[in-house]
């Protein structure tokens, strides 16, 4: 099995957080990458492929899929349409334990012409305030002050840290909350007043739960013979001031899995 591709192991390592900003793509850089991605392999999300999207239900942290779909609204063509299944996990974490490939298969029912291509985007999420410099919080639209962004990351930290049981009911709330304060306790994070500490937390649980996606991928691929290409990471949200469209996309991981096999794919086949 080949080693997946870990981009940004120095942002990673949380020595330099500007480094994150700067090496994030923009959607429209995001795109031209899917795109060189997809003609290497042929994949054709409109003939040949469903989208699966992992991420948060905050519609405002899944601009990826919204900028791939608007986009291709704009085609001359327009009886070609993107096909996406929606997996909505708070924070965009598929919890290890918890999630399984089952929920996705789906998924794969819905590829057109019987093909045999899925895309997985699996992003979480962050707010990022320009004016403030503060990691985990940004304007969303229509407000003139910030909020929390990932809102469950952010929820679920504050409580982990008053020590109090999660104390929540709902299931997904309360396994993320569960798989966080594992996180917590193996690698206690230092809390800083930039938020970066935030930061931290939602690149560790993106870390933990692909390896654990990509496992239960690796499953998908073999039970329903498909191949699915795998792009990961963090989409960053910046504050929204009327503008459309102006997160940022910091890709961490990215992986053809072919019957149970894991390809890697580097940052210069990008
Ligand atoms: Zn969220």
């Amino acid at each position: 099995m080949h080693q997946i591709a870990d981009f940004n192991e120095t942002a990673t390592a949380h020595q330099n957080n500007e480094e994150l900003l700067v090496k994030a793509k923009t959607l429209e850089e995001f795109e031209d990458v899917l795109d060189k991605i997809f003609v290497k392999y042929g994949i054709k999300p409109e003939k040949n492929a469903v989208f699966i999207s992992i991420s948060c239900p905050d519609d405002q942290s899944s601009s990826v899929l919204s900028h791939v779909v608007m986009r291709n609204k704009h085609k001359e063509d327009t009886s070609q349409h993107y096909l996406v299944y929606n997996r909505c996990v708070f924070g965009g974490i598929f919890v290890p334990g918890f999630k399984t490939f089952e929920s996705l298969i789906p998924a794969t029912h819905h590829i057109p012409n019987d093909a045999k291509n899925v895309v997985v985007l699996n992003f979480t999420h962050i707010g990022y305030d320009e004016e403030s410099k503060k990691w985990g919080e940004f304007k969303r639209y229509g407000h003139n002050h910030t909020s929390a962004s990932c809102g469950a990351i952010v929820t679920l930290y504050n409580l982990i840290k008053q020590n109090k049981d999660i104390g929540l009911q709902d299931e997904d709330l309360k396994e993320l909350g569960m798989f966080l304060r594992n996180l917590l306790l193996k690698e206690p994070i230092e809390e800083k007043e930039d938020g970066s500490h935030i930061l931290e937390l939602t690149l560790k649980a993106f870390d933990e739960q692909s390896k654990w996606l990509i496992e239960e991928l690796k499953k998908l691929s073999k039970k329903e013979s498909i191949n699915v290409f795998y792009l990961g990471g963090l989409e960053v949200d910046t504050n929204k001031d009327g503008k459309e469209f102006n997160d940022l996309i910091f890709l961490k991981k990215a992986a053809m899995i072919r019957d149970g096999e894991v390809e890697e794919i580097t940052y210069d086949e990008m």
